[in-house]
């Protein structure tokens, strides 16, 4: 008899514990990730106060808001595994799914020979210009520039798609690594997002080359551009003329290259401007605004 009883009131204890306390499998997750991310995606989270965030073996910047970041290469594959170590939370390893895309195949042909197959001579002045754009990526500043979301630098048509198979003069050459945007030469360049000019300079393929940095490691590159507007350290705002479009280097007409990066990992700037939370507020912002009219 006292023994059912015990047992009696055991069981009203653990049915109201029940009501009070979350089961361990529906732990809430710590860190707020976006559910899905395309390959050539930026990933844009949230933490709470003090926690440590990594992913990829990557310790992430965790900004004052709680603000992080990270890119999804063209290649990656899911599920994404981002850790996290939260005081008051035991540490947590959350997923994010990758949304697969297919990569069309490119021929551009008419590019001029010497930049598809470059001559020896010219292979000493290519290494250097690479080490200097993969310097400029190394950068990973407390800046959150790249929060106010991304703006196109030019408008036109897309001659050009990220992460396309390229062939160049009938030769394979590595996948496009950003969007071509066709205009005339002289078009006013601008810069997707603010944040400071890591590189200003003609280089041998990429022709007249600004990089901006955007914080948390997340940069915009333009390249072939006919004439250039800033110089490296200048900070720049979103939508600043940085230059004037051209057609320098390896191009067959006037456009823009628009590439994305975070650190080495190259992004596919119509996916980040798209995804950007900051740009999706816009886009329902504008959407609002036509079905108003
Ligand atoms: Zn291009």
């Amino acid at each position: 008899m006292i023994r059912s009883r015990s047992r009696l009131r055991l069981r009203h204890l653990l049915a109201a514990s029940a009501l009070l306390l979350p089961l361990p499998q529906a732990r809430a997750a710590v860190l707020q990730l976006p559910r899905e991310v395309p390959q050539g995606g930026l990933v844009i989270g949230r933490a709470p106060a003090a926690c440590r965030v990594s992913y990829d073996g990557r310790d992430l910047r965790v900004g004052a808001d709680g603000r992080f970041a990270f890119g999804v290469g063209r290649d990656a594959e899911g599920p994404l595994q981002v850790r996290s170590a939260c005081p008051g939370h035991p540490p947590q390893v959350q997923h994010i799914a990758v949304r697969s895309r297919t990569w069309p195949t490119e021929r551009v042909n008419g590019v001029p020979p010497k930049t598809v197959r470059p001559p020896p001579a010219i292979a000493a002045r290519m290494a250097r210009e690479r080490k200097l754009v993969a310097a400029a990526r190394t950068r990973n500043d407390a800046r959150e520039d790249f929060e106010e979301g991304f703006v196109w630098p030019v408008h036109g048509r897309i001659s050009g798609r990220f992460g396309s198979q390229r062939i160049y003069n009938g030769v394979p050459r590595a996948p496009h690594s950003g969007v071509d945007i066709a205009v005339p030469r002289g078009t006013p360049v601008k810069a997707p997002a603010a944040g400071i000019v890591t590189l200003a300079k003609r280089l041998y393929l990429s022709g007249n080359t600004v990089i901006i940095d955007h914080g948390f490691g997340v940069s915009s590159v333009m390249l072939h551009m006919d004439k250039l507007d800033v110089t490296p350290g200048q900070r720049v705002r979103q939508g600043q003329i940085v230059g004037l479009s051209g057609m320098t280097g390896r191009a067959t007409g006037p456009h823009v290259h628009w590439g994305m990066n975070w650190f080495g990992v190259r992004l596919d700037p119509r996916m980040v401007a798209r995804e950007h939370p900051a740009n999706t507020h816009r886009q329902a912002r504008r959407k609002s605004a036509q079905t108003a009219d």
